[in-house]
């Protein structure tokens, strides 16, 4: 759906920014508590957690991360979500959330009710409230950024980061790869529940999500001295990324390892893990999301011991978000 209207009746400069916030707390509806716990006052009052908190910002601006092909309400399900999967990959648990909004007047305000509207679902589903927010003026565009606020699983109080990991260790991935941006951008699964499992098993070590595509997200996981190796039968490639291969000209593997936006979680388990036993006690928990070992961190100066037909998925490029921009084009190539 095109965001814009021409009919100004129909404009959320009609309504003026008082009418369109009180709107947007009508669309949020028990998405978001009473003030203060909720919208309505200057801040919102936050419970303390107990342990560690955890704060993370994403965007989605109109052409760089939806366009008329995604529905409003997917467009706001998935502003929310990929700040639900950076939560997971850290292995913690989402609290609270702010959403600030910088949009153009021409926009409807059956667009903004839908985008809303797919943002109060989200919210409802994994229980986290939308406490606050902005509004503010742009031309020509929409960027809307939601902040989250999260803590430490409260059984454990263990956060992954993406520094834990030696030469040695494997490398393992949750779910399929590739094709994402064609098909399924907008309708991913945070893997919230997997992430907090995940940082309770003392195997795991380092751990994030594959936003920009796993040859790029790789180098942040591999430690000082060391590289990544990729065995590229153990890839799972998704069905999104067959599909896409078809077209492209360009491998399933090179969109599994390049493409971005699969949102599934990337994580290293100490070289000692009994991986077999691990697998079993993950297929117990999580029978439907697949988990695949894919590759090891070599020693630089090990390079002779990596198996033949393995690949360094780093030539296979990935997402890069400041690269120079063409004038007029809307969405990403
Ligand atoms: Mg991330």
């Amino acid at each position: 759906m095109n965001p814009f209207t021409r009919i100004p009746a129909a404009s959320i400069a009609s309504l003026g920014e008082r009418r369109v916030i009180a709107a947007i707390r009508g669309w949020l509806g028990p998405a978001s508590p009473r003030s203060p716990f909720g919208l309505g006052d200057d801040c919102a009052v936050v419970p303390q957690s107990k342990g560690l908190q955890l704060v993370t910002v994403d965007p989605v601006i109109y052409g760089q991360h939806f366009d008329d092909d995604v529905s409003p309400a997917a467009a706001g399900a998935k502003l929310f979500k990929r700040n639900l999967s950076d939560i997971a990959a850290m292995g913690g648990i989402p609290r609270v959330a702010v959403v600030a909004l910088a949009i153009d007047p021409s926009v409807s305000i059956r667009w903004l009710e839908l985008f809303y509207r797919g943002i109060a679902r989200v919210s409802r589903t994994y229980g986290v409230p939308i406490v606050g927010g902005d509004l503010a003026q742009i031309s020509g565009g929409i960027a809307a950024t939601l902040t989250l606020l999260g803590a430490a699983s409260p059984r454990n109080q263990r956060i992954l980061t993406r520094s834990g990991a030696r030469a040695g260790d494997w490398i393992c991935v949750t779910g399929s790869l590739g094709g994402s941006r064609r098909s399924h951008h907008w309708r991913f699964t945070p893997r919230l529940q997997e992430g907090e499992w995940l940082a309770g098993r003392p195997e795991v070590v380092a751990m994030m999500d594959v936003s920009d595509g796993l040859a790029k997200d790789l180098c942040l996981l591999t430690p000082p001295g060391a590289i990544a190796r990729i065995n590229p039968r153990e890839i799972p490639l998704s069905r999104a990324a067959c599909l896409a291969s078809r077209s492209s000209g360009r491998s399933p593997m090179a969109h599994a390892l390049g493409d971005g936006e699969d949102y599934e979680l990337a994580f290293v388990i100490r070289n000692t893990t009994d991986f077999p036993a691990f697998s079993a006690a993950w297929k117990r928990k999580f029978p439907r999301v697949c988990l695949s070992q894919i590759g090891r961190f070599f020693k630089r100066s090990l390079v002779s011991s990596v198996p033949a037909d393995w690949i360094d998925a780093e030539s296979y490029g990935g997402f890069e978000h400041l690269k120079p921009v063409l004038r007029d084009r809307q969405r990403r190539p």
